[in-house]
């Protein structure tokens, strides 16, 4: 790619499309460099929203991602609708045509929505302005209702508390986090929860809200009716790939590309110059089964969106993306990290669980094998485990 030609345009202003950005440029791009955008922001960083933003700790400078200095023609509050693969070009809503020589995929995941009619105090919870509003709303009195205690359901619950608010948290699950992490570290999150003064109900579904023009509570799967002013649905995230409908790609609920972040066709070979990053994508990966993985982390988007740039200005010399996992999550002062892929596990070994400590350490195998480590404010053992996990995928061939 050079400078004259059509350039690179990187469609998702987040995480993995600003760190492609700078990846570029660092090595060596000088051509235009177009970024596109639905929301209307620069780029911005989601873990502090529910974090220190919410907590009210920090104001928003806390979530900023750097992209002075690199070049970049913004096309900010427009949605990418279609791509061209034959024709090089993205079209815009609004019917605006940006043609290209290089392409990011970047475009991240949307919050699963609640499915059915709801009140106006029921959203969901991924941008900035998601924030803005909740940030406003909490610790003036009003109560709480977060639907699914996953990570982002339990670090809004925890947050919310610090703010004095009530909160009910609500899980269909026997334990939070259970299907990623497991029964006993999903026990020692209820178990934080509930210090915190968390109403936490398992087992259970919201069933249906009350209130026709203003929440006013919602009614339980057991009968039970919880009362809230408002109330967060967190039910997970899903790979944002609907503007790639009938463009040849590989979709199988994310972008599907090979170990070097190229996307797919439909016939399974790479398409040259278009590459993919962050949570959109499903990679492959060797620990991860025949389908891949998608990785809603921070990490993955930054180590894929550095592979992604790379590879698109070097085709001839395809770097490979297969790291170790990892991921954090802040609760109530327990820092909360994992390695690897525990939700692959078939059998944890504890070696410490003390939710009045603070202190968790687990690790996940599977037949046999180390395959990821949980730990709560334990970052020597973490260090640890990432190390035994990096070596073992080194003695996986290529
Ligand atoms: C509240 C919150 C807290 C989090 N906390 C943690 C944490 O503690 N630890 C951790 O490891 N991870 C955390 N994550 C996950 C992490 O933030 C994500 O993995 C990361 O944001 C992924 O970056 P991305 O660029 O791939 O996607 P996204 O951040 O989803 O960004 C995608 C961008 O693409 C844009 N877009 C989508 N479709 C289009 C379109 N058709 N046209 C134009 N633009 C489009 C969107 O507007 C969006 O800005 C958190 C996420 C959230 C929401």
């Amino acid at each position: 790619m050079t400078a004259g030609d059509a350039g690179i345009v990187v469609v998702g202003a987040s995480l993995a499309g600003q760190r492609a950005c700078a990846a570029l440029r660092r090595h060596g791009y000088r051509g235009r460099l177009t970024v596109v955008d639905a929301e209307p922001h620069l780029p911005y960083d989601r873990p502090p929203l529910s974090k220190e933003l919410l907590a009210a700790t920090a104001d928003e400078s806390a979530a900023a991602l750097p992209s002075a200095g690199l070049g970049i023609d913004w096309v900010l509050g427009r949605r990418a609708r279609r791509l061209d693969v034959p024709g090089r070009t993205v079209e815009l809503d609004g019917g605006d045509v940006l043609p290209f020589t290089g392409l990011v995929v970047a475009t991240g995941s949307a919050p699963n929505p609640w499915p059915g009619t709801h009140p106006p105090e029921v959203g969901v919870f991924r941008t900035l302005d998601d924030a803005r509003a909740l940030r406003h709303r909490l610790g003036g009195g009003d109560r709480l209702l977060v639907i699914g205690a996953g990570f982002l359901g339990g670090e809004l619950a925890a947050a919310a508390r610090g703010r004095g608010t009530s909160v009910e948290l609500v899980e269909a699950q026997p334990q939070p986090l259970r299907s990623a992490l497991g029964p006993v570290a999903g026990e020692f999150v209820a178990a934080l929860h509930r210090a915190a003064g968390v109403s936490l109900r398992t087992r259970t579904r919201v069933g249906s809200f009350t209130g026709d023009h203003r929440l006013t509570g919602a009614i339980l799967s057991d009968g039970t009716r919880v009362a809230a002013d408002l109330a967060v649905v967190a039910l997970g995230a899903s790979p944002r790939t609907g503007w790639l409908a009938g463009a040849g790609l590989r979709i199988n609920r994310g972008l599907v590309c090979d170990r070097h972040a190229r996307a797919l066709g439909t016939d399974g070979a790479p398409v040259p110059g278009i590459v993919v990053a962050g949570d959109v994508a499903r990679w492959p990966h060797p620990w991860a089964g025949p389908d891949g993985a998608v990785l809603g982390h921070w990490t993955h988007a930054v180590e894929q969106a550095e592979v992604a740039a790379r590879n698109l200005l070097d085709p001839a010399h395809p770097a490979t993306y297969r790291p170790v996992p990892s991921f954090w999550s802040d609760l109530y002062g327990v820092r909360l990290r994992a390695v690897g892929f525990p939700a692959f596990a078939d059998t944890v070994e504890v070696h410490e669980n003390d939710p009045d400590g603070g202190r968790l350490d687990i690790a996940y195998r599977r037949d046999g094998e180390l395959v990821g480590a949980l730990t709560g404010n334990r970052p020597g053992r973490l260090a640890a485990y990432r190390a035994q996990l990096a070596e073992a995928l080194g003695r996986v061939p290529a």
